[in-house]
């Protein structure tokens, strides 16, 4: 039986080149860079509450970094580090062996480093903090958008939540559709590169996790504005626009969550900047509604005829009933 510092040693110790010390000491070091400040932000993956017990161990590491690496994107600030904290029921050698497989494959792809962390026994739990790095100034804070903004999105929404409804079978995706939102159910991609090329052009930013219009109301709450969104103009994947029914495709394009795309604003004077980094990045960056200074509600969603959707399903609240 492989003991706690067989398995960090195994599979989550690894050189680092930026960092001055990684794994292995009572703690890490590594300096800032100069001029910039640290991001930090944690995310954790509890098994039962957001993935179910037997779920492929290579996509929850990718997917547990994944969603930690989204707000460092959605904050415009450049990965930089990792600590992991792990509860496991047991030392399952190949559990371990593809979990790392998944994790540090996608911080390689993003320069990432892993420096540190904890091993405990426990029921499954996966906990990480990431650390990035952003000129102060250059934030992209939640607190920015001003009346007269426009709202942003990239890619679209609704992916992950149809693949979710599949495996609910309140729907039956073809190959194709299921395959594609599978991968953005499980595989997410955190927008990192958007994040630090809106720097300086978005007001504010935020991380489409739990929901389009729930995580817009943390924009309009933290800046003190009202944010329209124009529902005919929602980006639609092509599975989503082949969904016929029409409840459930409001619920995924709107409160769906799993996302991780990133929703933003900015003055219209900074439309072709927008564009210019839509076009660099080859990306969809879609307008989907503007701000103003008071609204019927914190986010109100308007049909193509201008009236006030209702809508049922806000997003998701591990707490809300
Ligand atoms: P301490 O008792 O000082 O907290 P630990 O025995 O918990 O140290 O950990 C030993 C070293 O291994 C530390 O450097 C710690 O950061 C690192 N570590 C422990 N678990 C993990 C993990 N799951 N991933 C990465 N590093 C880890
Ligand atoms: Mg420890």
């Amino acid at each position: 039986m492989a003991s706690e510092f067989d398995i960090i040693r195994r599979h989550f110790a690894r050189p680092v080149k930026r960092a001055l010390l990684g794994v292995g000491d009572d703690c890490a070091l590594f300096a800032p860079d100069p001029g910039e400040v640290l991001a930090v932000s944690t995310d954790m993956l509890v098994e039962g509450q957001h993935f179910l017990a037997g779920a492929d161990a290579a996509k929850l590491g990718h997917k547990a970094l994944a969603v930690n690496l989204s707000d460092l994107a959605a904050m415009g600030a450049a990965p930089r580090y990792a600590t992991l904290a792990l509860a496991l029921p047991d030392a399952d050698e190949s559990w371990l062996a593809q979990f790392a497989q998944g994790l540090f494959g996608l911080a390689q792809a993003f320069g990432v480093e892993l420096i540190g962390g904890d091993t405990t026994r426990g029921p499954r739990n996966i906990s990480i903090t990431v650390i990035g790095s952003v000129p102060p100034a250059l934030a992209l804070r939640r607190d920015g958008a001003k009346a007269g903004d426009e709202v942003w999105l990239s890619g679209c929404t609704g992916d992950a939540a149809l693949a979710l409804a599949h495996q609910q079978r309140r729907i039956r995706l073809g190959d194709a559709a299921l395959a594609h939102c599978l991968a953005r159910l499980d595989t997410p991609v955190p927008c990192i590169a958007l994040g630090m090329a809106l720097r300086g052009i978005a007001s504010s930013a935020i991380d489409v996790s739990d929901g389009l219009v729930a995580d817009l109301g943390h924009i309009a709450e933290r800046s003190a504005v009202a944010l329209e969104l124009r529902y005919a103009q929602l980006p639609r994947s092509r599975a989503l626009r082949a969904c016929a029914d029409e409840s459930l495709v409001q619920h995924c394009l709107l409160a769906g969550g799993d996302d991780y795309e990133l929703a933003f604003t900015a003055s219209p004077d900074a439309r072709a900047r927008v564009e210019a980094v839509a076009s660099e990045l080859g990306l969809t960056l879609t307008r989907v509604g503007g701000v103003s200074a008071g609204g019927p509600g914190p986010v109100s969603v308007y049909d193509a005829g201008g009236n006030v959707m209702k809508i049922e399903s806000r997003g998701f609240d591990h707490f809300g009933s």
